[in-house]
């Protein structure tokens, strides 16, 4: 690590609403380690989130944490047991850390890793800073047509890919996904790239709506307009409202699948008749598993575009604006890039 410097920027969330622009020790990678000059970090509402609550659920923030899950950049240094070739390498990362050894892990389902270690997750750090450590196998290489921001932008799209395994799209499905926030936009565009001939997207902001027409959606409706009853292979919500998913539930055909991605209330009402007279399929999703080699390729053969949702960019100095920058009209995904 030659020319990479001892000590880096950060920006640290200390507790709510509570965030400074400091300086730590730049991480050594361990044996199976990269280290990752950060070049682009999106902004998610989890990010928000902890910013403006200090907390989700049981994770709280209870010392200095970098937030920042969705992020690229370049491979400046290797543990002792990479290969040093990948030095130079533009890479995505794959936020998180499997123990690798358990059930969940051995079948492939390691986003179910009960022992997971997720960036910007309390205590475990983000990207949020100018250099970050990842497990070799979880940065990706990316190819040059990739832009920095598109490659931290296969965060999101891992989350419509495995939401569209999960819902079992394929050539000719009709898809109903609700919510065109940057997750359902993104799904919409996946749904698509999957060979759905039919992706409905439905929200409350007609601005969002117009942006799904423009991008994946073969058509949209306002929330709260009638649905073609048992009309969709797939119902996929991205909007963790519970009046889209009870309106969305009875939209699907029998032996259809229904996949929550949404977060919202904890407990729903469900139409247990239907899903049993239909034999429905339903589950959640958390996060992904094994999907960024299928979302590079996505990107890199032009069959999605990542860089319309960028929104908004900012510098190290401007996390606490970019943490904010979803709240204003027309805003859909800003970027960190801490060296800029
Ligand atoms: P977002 O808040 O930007 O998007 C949600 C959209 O839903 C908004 O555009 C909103 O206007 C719309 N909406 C609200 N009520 C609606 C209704 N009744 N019908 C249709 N649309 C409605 O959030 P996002 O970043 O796009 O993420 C979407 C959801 O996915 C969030 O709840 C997020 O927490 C969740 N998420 C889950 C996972 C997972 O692993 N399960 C991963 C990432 C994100
Ligand atoms: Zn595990």
């Amino acid at each position: 690590r030659d020319t990479t410097p001892a000590r880096m920027r950060s920006s640290e969330l200390l507790a709510q609403d509570s965030l400074i622009v400091t300086e730590r020790a730049v991480p050594t990678p361990a044996m199976d380690e990269v280290l990752v000059r950060v070049a682009s970090v999106g902004v998610c509402g989890s990010d928000t989130h902890y910013f403006t609550h200090g907390r989700i659920g049981p994770f709280v923030v209870e010392a200095p944490l970098m937030l920042g899950h969705e992020a690229s950049g370049v491979i400046v240094a290797v543990g002792a047991g990479v290969d040093a070739s990948r030095i130079g390498s533009r890479v995505s990362i794959e936020p998180q850390r499997p123990c690798r050894t358990c059930e969940q892990c051995k079948k492939g389902a390691y986003n179910l890793c009960p022992d997971m270690q997720f960036f910007a997750t309390p205590p475990i750090d983000g990207a949020f800073c100018e250099y970050v450590t990842i497990q070799s196998d979880f940065a990706h290489d990316v190819p040059a047509a990739v832009s920095d921001d598109a490659a931290a932008l296969m965060e999101p799209l891992s989350v419509g890919v495995w939401a569209c395994r999960k819902a079992d799209i394929t050539a000719g499905s009709r898809v109903l996904i609700a919510g065109a926030g940057p997750i359902g936009l993104i799904t919409a565009q996946v749904a698509r790239a999957f060979g759905a001939t039919e992706v409905v997207v439905t929200d409350v902001s007609e601005q969002r709506l117009a942006f799904a027409s423009a991008h994946g959606a073969t058509r949209t409706q306002h929330a709260g307009e009638a649905l073609a009853d048992a009309h969709f292979d797939a119902f996929i919500d991205a909007s963790g409202a519970e009046p889209a998913i009870r309106a969305g539930i009875p939209a699907v055909k029998p032996g259809g699948r229904i996949v929550l991605v949404g977060l919202g209330a904890d407990e729903l009402m469900l139409p247990v008749n239907l899903l049993q007279n239909r034999e429905l399929w339903l589950t959640g999703v958390f996060r992904y598993a094994n999907t960024w080699p299928t979302a590079i390729d996505l990107v890199a053969s032009g069959r999605i575009d990542l860089d319309v949702l960028v929104t908004k960019r900012f510098g190290l100095d401007e996390v606490e604006q970019a943490l904010l920058a979803g709240r204003e009209p027309g805003a859909l995904k800003a970027v960190v890039q801490p060296w800029r």
